[in-house]
């Protein structure tokens, strides 16, 4: 049988056997916790705790900073010892919220829960926001506002987007054999919202024990199924997963609200699971730490708020120093220099490799092989855009839908001259978005 595909794409080393054979392990913080206010795309969070205050796991010390914000929770109980600029994963410093762990680990009270089927939609959306839960693919987005669209009896498509084709990690595969359960419970919740809709788990079929697994589980939901989809980067994006399962496209002024669907990972909807049916909000999360550099790469299931160092240490250590660190993936992840950092609600993967292939590729000059163009999933012509970028040919980049470009990397992955194209477009992109958020 055909597998739901997108045209383009490419097929990297997935390196997925070094953890994907380990259960989730907890992992139980032993130093500070940092909380930065911004792990989320919109206003930075407002701190309701002072220094000196005693905070309990589950209490909320800083509320949404505005409608596109999110709310944050302690994780551990302890002493806020300060609110202060703390270095972040991508090297900011962001005004967060330091916890004194008290190694106790007491809770607060979580709100009594009314059954599902009792609840109204406002409840539901209110108690996502609520939770603070935002994308945790890594684009942090609120998640109440993609379960709030002008029209929701026009969506049509849940999508549980349980691809994982980034190389490397396995916390969805986890997930989706150890809690299964959860997630379907979970997708159960958007369709209590979306009542025109069926919901699509969309599994990448090199996960063929999760794809069996979940197809029992769901054999008598008639609301519910399961799609394999052919095994090839970027077969998670968000565009390409919904023309995989709808044969619909959108571009990038558009949501995917406006094809008719909402697509939510495997954790987000883990974690509106947790919110809706148990009243907690979003305190951990599952966390890859791999790497051929690492001495027993896993996942683990990780408080928000803990070290990065902690995560190694949880992993044996390095068995040999890493050349390179990436926080999230290969193709999507971005090198990190520094492990004194907390896990944040979009950390999906700790990479730690002994070699770095990227720098050691010496560029040269386009030979118009056109591999490139092939191999990019949004139907443009990288070798082209890298130009106008590199050349600051604004109006050419613009005109040739540049800004279609959603940063897979397959391009430079690809390309025999070694050429930094997803770099280039990448940092035209980003100038264009901020001249634009400027006005
Ligand atoms: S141009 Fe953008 S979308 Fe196309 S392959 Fe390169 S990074 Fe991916
Ligand atoms: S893949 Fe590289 S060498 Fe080939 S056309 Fe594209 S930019 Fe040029």
């Amino acid at each position: 049988m055909a597998k739901l595909t997108f045209k383009g794409g490419i097929h990297p080393y997935d390196g997925k056997e070094l953890s994907k054979d380990k259960p989730i392990k907890a992992v139980l913080p032993k130093g500070d916790l940092v909380y930065p206010l911004s792990q989320h795309i919109g206003a930075p969070a407002k701190p309701i705790v002072e220094k000196g205050e005693h905070v309990l796991t589950g209490q909320k010390i800083a509320e949404a900073g505005g409608f596109v914000s999110a709310p944050v929770y302690a994780t551990v109980s302890g002493t806020v010892k300060a609110i202060e600029p703390r270095r972040v994963v991508t090297g900011d410093n962001v005004m967060s919220i330091v916890v004194e762990n008290d190694g106790r680990y007491e809770e607060v009270k979580y709100p009594k829960v009314k059954p599902l089927e009792e609840m109204t939609r406002d409840e539901i959306i209110e108690r996502v926001r609520e939770a603070g839960i935002v994308g945790m693919g890594g684009a942090g987005f609120p998640t109440f506002i993609k379960l709030s669209p002008k029209e929701p009896e026009k969506i049509d498509y849940v999508i549980a987007n349980c691809a994982e084709c980034e190389p490397y990690l396995t916390s969805d595969y986890r997930r989706m054999l150890e809690e299964p359960e959860k997630l379907v419970d979970g997708i159960k919740v958007y369709l209590k919202l979306f009542e025109n809709a069926r919901a699509i788990l969309a599994i990448e079929d090199n996960k063929p024990d999760c794809i069996e697994l979940l197809k029992n589980l769901t054999k008598d939901e008639t609301r519910i199924s399961v799609k394999a989809l052919k095994t090839k980067y970027p077969q998670g994006a968000e565009r390409q997963i919904i023309y995989a399962v709808t044969g619909r496209s959108i571009n990038s002024s558009m949501l995917p609200a406006d094809a008719g669907c909402v697509v939510n990972n495997v954790d987000t909807i883990v974690a509106v699971y947790h919110a809706v049916y148990e009243g907690k909000p979003l305190m951990n999360r599952i966390v890859t730490v791999t790497g051929d550099a690492v001495a027993d790469p896993r996942n683990f299931i990780v408080r928000i708020g803990t070290n990065y160092h902690e995560l190694i240490e949880e992993a044996g250590g390095f068995k040999q120093e890493p050349v390179k660190i990436i926080s999230g993936g290969p193709m999507m992840g971005f090198g990190i220099f520094n492990l004194d950092v907390p896990t944040t609600k979009t950390a999906s993967a700790l990479l730690c490799l002994t070699q770095d292939d990227v720098s050691r590729m010496e560029p040269s000059a386009c030979i118009n092989c056109g591999r490139c163009v092939e191999a990019c999933p949004s139907r443009l012509v990288p070798s082209m855009l890298a130009d106008y970028a590199e050349y600051y040919e604004e109006e050419e980049f613009l005109s040739h839908d540049g800004m279609e470009c959603c940063e897979c990397g397959c391009c430079s992955f690809v390309c025999p001259a070694k050429r930094s194209l997803t770099q280039s477009i990448k940092s035209m992109r980003k100038m264009q978005l901020a001249k634009k958020k400027k006005g």
